[in-house]
């Protein structure tokens, strides 16, 4: 295909408007079992009564209605709490793949809540992925980056079990670290020779502060592993293209733009009287979009204003091309003249 960049991406200048987007996050519970003190989930008090919900199973139905057998390439069950927490995840899990609402449905999680009953449970669901979040290689590690307990070895245990129940199936694990978690190249080899036997993939990801308004105070090991997220000036990127290919769907039903809006600053719909797809061609994010083109980011959020996130796709050079085509396409226009 022409239009697919040599990372395997498409670019987005020749698919844009798309249908609906590419990739949702669907906060199924807003809160978590751990503190880590990088994240703002419980270390920040701010809105935290909006934030701390979890989500009502009808709106994850909603989802699967307009989503099923459409474009949608990934949902992540899990954004900015720890989605485990929820009990009625396995029913979301078989409810997304029977419809068939996504080309993959991955599960980010901490991990802590996994068990033989439970593991069974997500691969007999269909789980594509379960990327599991390390934050660090001892009991010890855990309390001093996340104030909880841990007993070590049946965590490890646990997640072998995952691991080995999912041989033979469509389902993947994955160990992700982040750099803060590690001290040294020597840890990360240690982290690689622990994790690398009982998961398909693990990574350590090199992430800049990446919640607005929040001091992660995260170091970054350069070279330590991979970049997920660049910031600005390591990317020279100045239009974020998410509002042009994501969604996240807050735990209390609202939807906003992305990954990193942990304070709800994006917000431009509500599953709760809007359909994904009404929000996705609605005037909100229609607004929204037309700011990060036009490169006044600060007015499409507080948040955005002062991100340093930025994705891979770097469409500085095709921002105007980008706005000027959604202006034109009629029934574009129509469908945002009509909210
Ligand atoms: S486990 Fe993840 S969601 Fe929970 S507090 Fe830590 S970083 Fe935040
Ligand atoms: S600028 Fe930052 S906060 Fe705004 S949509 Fe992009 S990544 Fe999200």
């Amino acid at each position: 295909m022409n239009n697919v960049t040599n990372n395997g991406r498409h670019e987005l200048l020749s698919v844009v408007p798309l249908d609906l987007p590419y990739v949702i996050y669907v906060d199924v519970c807003g809160y978590c079992n751990f503190s880590c003190s990088f994240c703002p989930c419980n270390s920040s008090s701010y809105k935290q009564n909006e934030r701390h919900k979890l989500l009502d199973y009808h709106n994850i139905e909603r989802l699967c209605e307009d989503l099923g057998g459409g474009e949608c390439q990934v949902i992540y069950l899990g954004c900015f709490g720890e989605p485990l927490l929820n009990p009625r995840i396995i029913d979301m899990i078989h409810i997304l793949k029977a419809s068939k609402a996504c080309r993959e449905l991955r599960i980010l999680t901490n991990g802590y809540l996994l068990s033989q009953d439970l593991n069974e449970k997500i691969v007999g669901a269909g789980a594509d992925l379960v990327r599991v979040s390390i934050e660090g290689l001892s009991a010890d590690d855990y309390w001093k980056f996340c104030k909880v307990k841990l007993d070590y070895d049946k965590f490890i245990s646990n997640l072998n079990d995952l691991f080995m129940r999912s041989r033979g199936t469509a389902t993947k694990v994955s160990a992700k670290i982040i750099a803060a978690g590690l001290e040294s190249n020597e840890d990360l080899q240690l982290f690689q020779k622990m994790f690398s036997s009982i998961t398909d993939t693990c990574f350590c990801e090199n992430i800049s502060s990446g919640w607005p308004f929040f001091e992660s105070g995260l170091k970054k090991i350069v070279g330590a592993g991979q970049l997920t997220y660049e910031t600005a000036d390591e990317a020279a990127k100045h239009v974020c293209s998410y509002p042009l290919t994501h969604l996240v769907v807050f735990a209390n039903g609202s939807v906003g733009v992305c990954c990193s809006d942990w304070r709800m600053d994006t917000v431009v719909g509500d599953l709760g009287s809007q359909s994904i797809y009404d929000i996705w061609n609605g005037e909100a994010l229609h607004a929204f979009r037309r700011k990060h083109l036009l490169r006044q980011k600060a007015e499409a959020s507080p948040s955005c204003g002062v991100c340093s996130m930025y994705p891979p796709d770097n469409i500085d050079n095709d921002a105007e091309k980008i706005l000027r085509r959604l202006e034109s396409l009629e029934n574009y226009s129509s469908k945002v003249a009509k909210e």
